[in-house]
Order: C-alpha cells, then structure tokens, then sequence
C-alpha cells in the first residue's frame, strides 16, 4: 500500500500567528517564550494535519521562525565576523540579528543577503562563507523539535537541506570557491546523521533542489562524493528534488546511492517514471504528484490512472507527496467564505492539497471512493465549461498585437532630450520608490473600507490626507520627484488584481515571502479586463498638490503574473499579455491626466526566469515584450521608470536594458553595488539609480555612505544618468527613520552635485 508524507507545510499559521508573535517580540512587546509558544501551536497544527491525512511519519525541521537556510547556518556555526561583533547573549537575538540587521538586543549590524528561493518568490538569507570557513555542528533546533514531535507521540522523519544545495545556495565573502567547503561541511551532517540515528530517527528527507540546475562536472562530482560519504551510515536518505526536472543530471542523481527519491511529476514530466524503471529492490520512489506551486484542483482520476501500475508494482515503496514544499500555497479554503463557491470548487491550498493526497491513496489502494472521485472530476469539468474564463474581446485584442505595439515613438536619446525639457530635473534627481510607511491608520482604513463601515467619500478623504502628509513630507526632504505614497494598496499585486477582471483575491490565502512577511497572491482564473481606470484619480489628486513632477505607480505586467496564482490552462506568456494590454491601458490615461513621469515596477522580471538556462531566451522575450507593450503606449516626453529589487540581475542586464524604460531603479544597497559589476563590460544606455539605501533595514544610512556608493556607481555609469533612491518601496519603515533617511539622502544628492557636476 503506497505511503504518504509531506515535503514541508506552511509555517506562517492559519492566521498568520507566527507574523504577529514575532513582530511583538521584535518590538519588544512580547517575550520570547510568548513567541516560541505560537511556534509550538503551528507546529502542532501542522503535525496533527499530517497524521489526519495518514502521513506514516510528519516532517520535522521544516518549521522555521525566519528562514530553514538560515536555519541551517546557524547549524553548521556559519556565523560571519560581523555578527560576532556586538552580539548579544541571547541566541535568539543573534539569529535575527543576521536575519533583520537588528534585534531587541546586540548592537545593529548589515543583515544578511536575501535573495529568491529558486523560482519562487520565497526569500532566503544567504550564507556567506570564506576560504578559511570553519563549520561546527549545532544541532539544538532540529533535535529540540524532533522530540516535541515524538512527545506527541509521531514518528518523525526531519527534513534537512542537502549539503550541496546548501553551498549552491551560499556566496564567498573572498571571492573563494564553495565547493571547496564541503569536506568540512559534510563531517558536519555526518555528525548529525549519528546524532539523529542515536535518536531511532530511520528515514531523513534531504532536499536537494540544486539537482534541477545545469551542474558543471565540479558540482555533479561533488554530489557523488558526498552522497557516497553520507550513505555510509544510516539514516536512510530519501533524496529529494523538485522545481524542474533532473534532465542531464537525471543519471548522476539515480547513481547516488540513496534509500530513495523524491520527484516532481508536474515540473519533471515523466522522469519519475524513468526512475522508477530502474530503483533497486529496496529502494522509494516518492512522486510528487500534486502541485505544489500552485492553488488549482488536481486530477485525481487521471493521477489514479497514471499512478496505478508504480502503486502495483512498488507497494509501500511508493509513496505518494506533492511536488515541492507546501510552503508555496496558503494554509486552508476553509475561512475562504468570500470566494464564491463555484470558483472555490476549482482550488485546493495546502490542508485541501493533503486531502488531495488523502484520497489518491485511498483510490490507489482500491478503497471505495468513487463518489469523491465523482466530485472532484465535477469540479474540474466546471472551471473548463465557465463562462467567467473566458473573454472574447480580450483574446482578439492579443490577436491582433504586433511587435510596434511593443515600440515607444522615439528610441531613447531623443526621448529623453523631450523628458529633460518638460521635467526640469537637476543632476542626479532624487526620487523614491513609491510607498511610504504603512501606519496603523492607513490599515485600519483600508479595513474599515472594506468591510463597509466606512463610506467610500470618507474614505477618500482619508487617503487624500495620507497623500498629502506625504507629500508634504517628500516636500520637506527636498526630493525632485515625488510619489503618492500608495496608502490605498495593500499590496501592489493584490490592489491590481481586485481591480482587474479575471482575477480573484483570498481572504486569508497568505503565502510567506521572507520573515514575517507575507503576500496574498491573486489568482487569475480567467481572460484579463481592466473594467475602469485604477490609479488615475489618486495621481491626478497627488499631482495637484505640488509643482514637482509626480511618478505614476503601477505594478508591470510580469510581477503581476509572477506574484500571482496563473492559470494553467493556456501558456503564461498569453495570460502576461493580457495583463499588459489592461496596464497600457492605464499607462495612457496616466499620461492624459497630466503625469509625466510613471513607474511600472518588474521586481519579479528575475525571479521569472527558468531556472535552467536554455530556456531563458523564450522567457526574456515574452517577459521584455510584455512590458514593452504596457509602457509604449505613451509620447516621447513622457518618461517611464521601472523597479526591480532583490535579485542578482547582472545576467540578465541585457534583457533589462531591452525593456527600454527611460529610468531604472534597482536595489544595490546590500550587494554594496554588485550590480556595477555588470556594466563594466555592459554599458546600460539609459538612467539608472542603483538603490542607496537598504530599506529592509531600520538604519538610517549616513549621508557618506550614500555618497561612497554613488561614486562607486559614477565609476561605471555616467552622471548625467544617473538618479538616488532607496533600494525599494518604504511601506515596512517608520516615518522618523525615513525623513532623516531621505533628508540624509537629498543631501548626499547636493554633495554629489557639487563635486561631480
Ligand atoms: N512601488 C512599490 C513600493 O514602493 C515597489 C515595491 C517592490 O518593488 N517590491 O512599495
Ligand atoms: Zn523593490
């Protein structure tokens, strides 16, 4: 009878509890053992839900307060300098002293790195390591949680980072090589491996996602030594990938010598099968046969159909998983009582993804479940019938796009002698990303609005006086270009999403992106319209409050597809056009209400990209048109920006010059302007302002350090292209922390002017 287990669940609670606990502990509002006690709730939840759907073991050491990667640093004592410098006796505190750059105690400190978890918008804290790394074993987390699960009475089976998905996922501070550093990392997880196994631990999932990567010969032979090092003692290993498919390291990875595997049967197509061809006797195969990536209903009788022969011929050595961590969906459909029934029949989330998996094994093993079975064919059939998916004057208008709707009138150089005239900017002009702090205030209005106990005249009212506070304040610092501050968005996807037609908002449906922070992907489950104009009146009123020029803020075309739940019932590339024909729609009636400046952010154009090379060019090309295709609708004269944030983009500068917007501005502060690094042999042709201020960190920058990082970037990129600005939207901050940020900014501006103009 084949088995079931879970790869990993979401962490963040039903209720989005472990946020809140660790936003009053941060605050200094709650103890820590106030905090550790809703980490013990969730994962309590999370292992009762496990054993309710007939998990043989529930996964330990997927919990995490900030981040599993970190997690694992800690773990292996990968505590860079710095942090040693100032820290507290509180372990505790340490930890989100490398996570946050602060904590209630231990001097402030540059946080670690952060940067996308694969193609997924889950962020992690990147390891940084040296030549002369020493790693030591600290397995106090991991063992602490395996004997909470087994005081409840479960088996247990940890969850662990592989040690080669780790490095690939860690940077050198000296430039050395990683790979180098596995000998002494991998005494590391033999020493835990000894630790586990004194425990009676039998079984550990060891998540390699690296594996879907193109590996040189170093990596792969890197994964055949360590493989070959850590079967040598128990526990078994079930080895795990998803995300992709293994393709040319199909081979390596089926040669390790490995208790079992774990296999995307969604992203990996039919390899699972090919495996499970070739397993030894006593070897598993875990197919990861519900999606998890994404939020729609599964098939289950066609998962039934496929699956039945490997359930026959493997029995309990098959078991049955979806295809990555769950952490990638929200919790639970069952609060979702705004959803309207129909659509909420086509979706699954995560405690709806282990019913799922529930009741594919219960029809594997030929248990009448017919009439579930029934239900759920029902509920597919229901969605591919609707009338709300599909839109006929949407699909004509992408018919009929040609590649001149992706072309702006003039190429830049003459454009931006017409911006230069109407805008009036001085050299290197200061600007902001396009949020201000989100206070309690703005929340509990937008809250008030929504529930209908504030009428929607008040509430403009309400937003006008945020506006114009903000104004003000941007007035005050001495900014050239201004923004609204969006305190009518919530989120700069889900604000345009309930906006737009074809798409849908949760209630609850909150996904973790970093830390305690969370988003609420839309889903998209039909053709895109954009019924009325989104954000022209907050501009137009924004605009008539000041002389200097305000920006337009929309969210672009591709970040709206990526941060959202697509559709998987046509390509991406189709559903991202259609975004993008309802923003250029926006982009032009922007323009006619007198902006002259609009900013259509791409923070996920890199996160977009496939995670194997080969199939970057396809991507690039549909993402780069796209938001051509949002942004050339309007006159030379009027500039447009984008943003991007958290990524490493110097490969894919090329593409990012291809988009052709007039203004880039583009987070750099942490990487200490690693970006600069890509225009040495590529000369970026238009303006650019490399992020001067790291805005996920409460510090405010010195006006020095400002003026060090731009002549660092004036090294590569010519003044006169050049713009200051934080690295990303300020909606996280505190408004005393930002005025003397930015006051300290526009100064260094003025500094700048003078030596370098
Ligand atoms: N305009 C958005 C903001 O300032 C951009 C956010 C982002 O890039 N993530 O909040
Ligand atoms: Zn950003």
């Amino acid at each position: 009878m084949a088995q079931l287990h879970s790869l990993g669940l979401p962490r963040i609670g039903a209720d989005r509890e472990l946020k809140f606990a660790l936003e009053a502990y941060w605050r200094g509002d709650a103890s820590a053992e106030a905090l550790q006690a809703v980490a013990v709730q969730i994962r309590r939840a999370n292992w009762a839900a496990q054993a309710a759907a007939g998990a043989e073991r529930v996964s330990v050491g997927d919990f995490s307060l900030y981040d599993q990667v970190l997690d694992h640093s800690l773990m292996f004592d990968a505590i860079p300098q710095r942090f040693q410098q100032g820290a507290s006796g509180n372990p505790l505190d340490n930890y989100f002293r490398m996570a946050r750059g602060r904590a209630p105690s231990g001097s402030p400190q540059r946080a670690c790195e952060m940067t996308k978890w694969f193609d997924t918008n889950y962020h992690y804290l990147v390891p940084e390591l040296a030549a002369d790394q020493q790693f030591s074993l600290n397995p106090a987390k991991l063992l602490a949680e395996i004997d909470e699960a087994r005081a409840q009475g479960y088996r247990v089976k940890p969850v662990l980072i592989g040690p080669l998905s780790w490095l690939w996922l860690a940077k050198t501070s000296d430039g050395s090589d990683r790979l180098a550093l596995l000998p002494a990392l991998l005494e590391c997880y033999r020493q835990l491996f000894a630790l586990l196994t004194e425990r009676g631990i039998d079984w550990l999932q060891i998540d390699e996602p690296a594996l879907v990567l193109e590996l040189d010969d170093a990596w792969q032979q890197g994964y055949r030594e360590a493989y070959r090092t850590l079967a040598e003692t128990p526990p078994k290993l079930l080895l795990t990938t998803y995300f992709g498919s293994l393709a040319d390291n199909f081979a390596l990875a089926a040669s390790l010598p490995v208790a079992g595997f774990h296999l995307d049967a969604l992203r990996g197509g039919d390899e699972y099968l090919q495996l499970a061809g070739q397993l030894a006797d006593d070897q598993v195969l875990s197919v990861g046969a519900i999606d998890g990536r994404n939020i729609w209903k599964s098939d289950l009788t066609a998962l039934r159909e496929r699956l039945q022969p490997l359930a026959t011929a493997l029995g309990d050595r098959l078991w049955l998983s979806s295809s990555c961590s769950l952490l990638h969906v929200p919790v639970s459909l069952a609060r979702e009582a705004e959803l309207d029934d129909e659509l909420k029949s086509w979706l699954a989330f995560a405690a709806e993804k282990l019913d799922e998996l529930k009741l594919l094994r219960a029809a594997l093993n030929g248990e009448p479940v017919d009439a579930q079975l029934a239900d759920n064919a029902e509920a597919l059939a229901s969605r591919r019938r609707s009338g709300r998916v599909h839109r006929n004057a949407v699909k004509a208008r992408l018919q009929a796009l040609s590649l001149k709707d992706g072309e702006r009138q003039h190429p830049y150089p003459v454009r931006a002698v017409a911006q230069a005239a109407r805008l009036q900017l001085p050299l290197l002009p200061t600007t902001t990303i396009g949020s201000f702090p989100q206070t309690a205030d703005i929340r509990q209005a937008r809250a008030a609005f929504r529930r209908g106990e504030l009428a929607a005249e008040d509430y403009r009212q309400q937003m006008e006086a945020e506006i114009r506070h903000c104004v003000e304040q941007q007035q005050a610092c001495g900014l050239d270009m201004l923004v609204h501050g969006e305190p009518e968005r919530n989120d700069m996807v889900e604000y345009f999403g309930e906006l737009l037609e074809g798409y849908t908002a949760s209630r609850f449906g909150w996904v973790q992106s970093y830390g305690s922070r969370c988003v609420k992907p839309p889903i998209i489950y039909g053709d895109v319209v954009r019924p009325q104009p989104m954000t022209v009146a907050w501009a137009r009123y924004a605009q008539s409050l000041t002389d200097k020029p305000m920006k337009g803020m929309l969210t672009g075309p591709v970040t709206m597809l990526q941060w959202a739940f697509v559709r998987d019932d046509q390509p991406r590339s189709q559903t991202c056009l259609q975004i993008a024909l309802a923003l250029r729609d926006e982009v032009v009636d922007l323009e006619s209400a007198g902006i002259a400046a609009i900013q259509i952010d791409e923070p996920a154009i890199r996160e977009g990209l496939p995670l194997k090379r080969n199939d970057w060019r396809e991507y690039l090309d549909w993402a780069v048109y796209a938001f051509r295709v949002s942004a050339s609708g309007v006159q030379d004269a009027t500039q447009i920006h984008t943003h991007m944030c958290y990524s490493e983009f110097n490969e894919i500068i090329e593409a990012i010059a291809a988009m052709d917007a007039d203004v880039i501005t583009i987070e750099t502060s942490r990487s200490n302007m690693e970006l600069l690094d890509a225009f040495v042999d590529f000369k970026y042709p238009n303006e650019i302002g490399p992020g001067v201020y790291d805005i996920h960190s409460p510090n405010v920058p010195s006006v020095a350090q400002m003026v060090a990082l731009m002549r660092k970037a004036a090294e590569q990129v010519p003044v006169e292209r050049l713009w200051l600005n934080p690295d990303c939207g300020l909606k996280t901050r505190g408004w005393p922390e930002v005025s003397e940020s930015l006051v300290n900014m526009v100064a260094a501006a003025r500094q700048l002017r003078a030596e370098l103009g």
